[in-house]
């Protein structure tokens, strides 16, 4: 049987749809041990940063990181839910109020958590997932020159 016609294509896989990322976003989200959580503190562990505390409770907002004694806090942020600056992820399509509502409380809440740590005299680190993504050793140069007492460094504005 020759010359007959291929049924199927092997290329089916297309780029994912932002609806797409989004289910996947929803479906992922565990507030603990995230897969990039994972990935910094390994890279924390390995470039000699120790003795960091996870999801510390004495500490304002539970920061995903953070060194007590240098009271440096780190959060990491997942782009969506968090709503990123740097890649802003799209919107859901439906239910436009009720996510609008849900990621201003998200927003507000960490904006409560840097605050409340500020006050309280800590320096405080947003790391974005995408930033991580594209420059994990960047990210944790910053955490080191932090931890080694850069003072009034709130931001990482990663390339
Ligand atoms: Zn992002």
């Amino acid at each position: 049987m020759a010359n007959r016609k291929k049924k199927y294509t092997t290329s089916t896989a297309s780029p994912l749809t932002a609806q797409e990322k989004i289910s996947r976003y929803m479906r992922g989200n565990k507030s603990k041990d995230t897969q990039p959580e994972l990935l910094l503190r390994g890279a924390l562990w390995q470039a000699g940063l120790r003795g960091y505390r996870v999801h510390w409770k004495s500490a304002p907002g539970k920061p995903d990181v953070c060194y007590p004694g240098r009271k440096l806090a780190i959060f990491l942020h997942g782009c969506f839910w968090h709503r990123c600056p740097h890649c802003q992820p799209a919107l859901p399509k439906s239910n436009i109020s009720f996510w609008a509502e849900k990621f201003d409380r998200n927003v507000a809440r960490d904006q409560q958590h840097r605050e409340r740590l500020r006050a309280a005299g800590w320096q405080v680190l947003i790391i974005w997932a995408c930033q991580l993504q594209k420059d994990l050793p960047g990210c944790v140069r910053t955490i080191k020159g932090l931890h080694q007492g850069v003072p009034d460094s709130y931001w990482l504005e990663a390339a």
